[in-house]
């Protein structure tokens, strides 16, 4: 029996899929067009292995030591408290005024032993008022610091010779810094005041990394 081409079953050909249709426009954006200059930061972050995830998501975090922190803020921060004892403390006064200007650096002069935390002997310390210049310095909160201002403060000065004046008012607390002078001009306290901080700062190299 013949074969006609009508009895054959041809397979179709495979056909091409048809092409997905495009995806459709978002219709808001993924960051806001009302802040261009914020875009950047907006944009979402890739992470990378091997980084602090918060430096992609924050890179305007600052990452410090908190030791670091508190001198800095301490330095910054002096409350010299405001008692003097003879002559030197005029040219301490002074230091204060607007002329030179303390309080771009930070120091306040304050009226109190309980909030202050720098101590400016200013002046002749007698054996009578030894006891009160102690009271005062064990009334400040550490930490607290003491700048000899003068002569007199120092070593006695002009009155080494009197026994009723004390040799030095590191007899009876701790002193940090010492100004020279009879009387000491206000830069040289602003000097014994930067000394000071730097001296803060040192110290917490030496305590905040031991
Ligand atoms: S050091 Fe000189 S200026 Fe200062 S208290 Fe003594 S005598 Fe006065």
């Amino acid at each position: 029996m013949a074969v006609t081409p009508a009895d054959v079953t041809t397979q179709p050909a495979t056909e091409p899929r048809p092409a997905a249709p495009p995806a459709p426009e978002p219709t808001t954006p993924a960051v806001p067009g009302e802040h261009p200059n914020e875009a950047p930061r907006l944009t979402p972050v890739e992470v990378v292995p091997g980084r602090a995830l918060y430096k992609e998501v924050l890179p305007g975090v600052l990452q410090v030591p908190a030791d670091l922190l508190l001198a800095a803020s301490r330095k910054s921060s002096l409350w010299p408290m405001t008692f003097g004892l003879a002559c030197c403390a005029i040219e301490m006064i002074a230091t204060y005024m607007s002329h030179y200007d303390l309080d771009r650096f930070g120091i306040v002069p304050w009226p109190s032993p309980r909030q202050s935390d720098v101590m400016i002997v200013a002046g002749t310390v007698t054996k009578k008022m030894a006891p009160a210049v102690k009271l005062l310095y064990e009334q400040m909160p550490n930490p607290k610091w003491v700048i000899s201002m003068g002569a007199c403060a120092t070593n006695g000065g002009p009155y080494t010779r009197y026994d009723r004046v004390l040799q030095g008012v590191d007899k009876v607390i701790p002193v940090d810094v010492y100004v020279p002078g009879c009387p000491p001009r206000p830069e040289a306290l602003m000097d014994a005041f930067l000394a000071l901080q730097g001296m803060i700062m040192e110290e917490r190299k030496a305590q905040g990394r031991a």
